[in-house]
């Protein structure tokens, strides 16, 4: 395929996906999703001719342990937002989908009313080998649905370290949800989760749970307050909700668009997309240079070969990376 080729389809596919055509942004991040090299190249093409168009949505990333209720959460919040007239898309970034051979995340099933409203869009987890595979594509995918329209784009993850800190770093919010429980609420703050929540929410908070869930949110408030805040416009809020009864979905995303003019007025909002944009370059540029050191068998087999002398001590470490290094010119 010549490049004028690629050019022409990415082109016709980026005027469907404008008009709001959810097959052809279906179409879309599957192209972005595709290993092969030609579909890489017209993803690329087409990512870029749309570049203009994304950027205004409200990206919000939200985590939680399995059971926590992300996906209740998710269609209650959808569900509100839809109704203020909002399009949300609902996308995921969950690495273990690639050894599962299927995405636990952005499962359909998962979210009964979002997924049946043509105001929503759903999309399961790429299942792709590395989390940093994921996340990029993952990221992508996030720019063709902000091209295609959706002003709203939730990223879920699961609750594991690595992942949670991808999600943040494509997110402008980053929502951390927890369960009304013993001792369970300081684990968040151990693990560094804290640290990355620009607020932390508490579910169940319904029935029997109402007054546990106002405890541990109290304890969150304590310990919150001995961190620094990230920033020093905005102090991470801890409430409570029920994904199941509704009550406080509303407070959600007020806190979430608060959030978006204290960032906006400080500067604060455009500087993390900033530093977002650069991180994401080096990010890719590390795979792609990972991915060469991989495809040649000839640079491969040295590599191997450099390897055995560094785990024999026959030559150091940054000698052998010297000599990787050269082998990428
Ligand atoms: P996920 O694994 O984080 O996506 O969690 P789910 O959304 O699948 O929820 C796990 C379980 O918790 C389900 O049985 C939900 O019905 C239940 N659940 C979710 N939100 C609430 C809530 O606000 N209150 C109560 N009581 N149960 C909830």
């Amino acid at each position: 395929m010549t490049r004028t080729d690629i050019k022409d389809l990415a082109q016709g596919l980026a005027q469907d996906l404008r008009a709001g055509n959810r097959a052809a942004l279906a179409r879309a991040i599957t192209l972005v999703e595709s290993r092969r090299h030609d579909h890489q190249a017209q993803a690329r093409e087409l990512v870029q001719s749309l570049l203009a168009e994304t950027g205004r949505a409200v990206r919000v990333g939200i985590t939680g342990s399995p059971g926590v209720g992300k996906s209740t959460t998710i269609d209650a919040l959808g569900m509100h937002l839809i109704e203020q007239g909002h399009r949300v898309a609902v996308l995921a970034v969950d690495p273990s989908s690639a050894r599962t051979g299927g995405s636990i995340l952005g499962d359909k099933t998962r979210m009964a009313r979002l997924s049946a409203t043509d105001t929503a869009y759903i999309r399961p987890s790429p299942a792709s080998g590395t989390l940093g595979g994921v996340a990029a594509k993952t990221r992508e995918a996030m720019l063709l649905c902000e091209a295609a329209g959706f002003d709203v784009v939730l990223v879920e993850t699961v609750g594991i370290g690595q992942s949670e800190t991808a999600v943040c770093e494509m997110t402008d919010f980053f929502l951390a949800l927890m369960l009304p429980g013993a001792g369970d609420e300081l684990q968040g703050i151990k693990k560094g989760l804290v640290e990355l929540a620009d607020m932390i929410a508490i579910n169940k908070a319904d029935g029997d749970n109402f007054a546990r869930a106002n405890l541990a949110a109290a304890e969150y408030r304590s310990a919150l307050h001995i961190l620094s805040p990230r920033s020093e416009h905005w102090h991470p809020p801890v409430v409570t909700y029920s994904a199941l009864t509704g009550a406080g979905i509303a407070e959600l995303w007020r806190k979430i668009l608060e959030h978006r003019s204290a960032m906006n007025a400080s500067g604060e909002f455009a500087e993390r997309r900033r530093q977002q944009q650069i991180k994401w370059m080096w990010s890719m540029l590390e795979s792609r240079m990972m991915a060469r050191l991989r495809a040649d068998p000839a640079i491969r087999a040295r590599v191997k070969q450099i390897e055995a002398e560094v785990a024999d001590a026959r030559i150091t470490p940054a000698l052998a990376a010297d000599q990787i290094a050269a082998m990428l010119n």
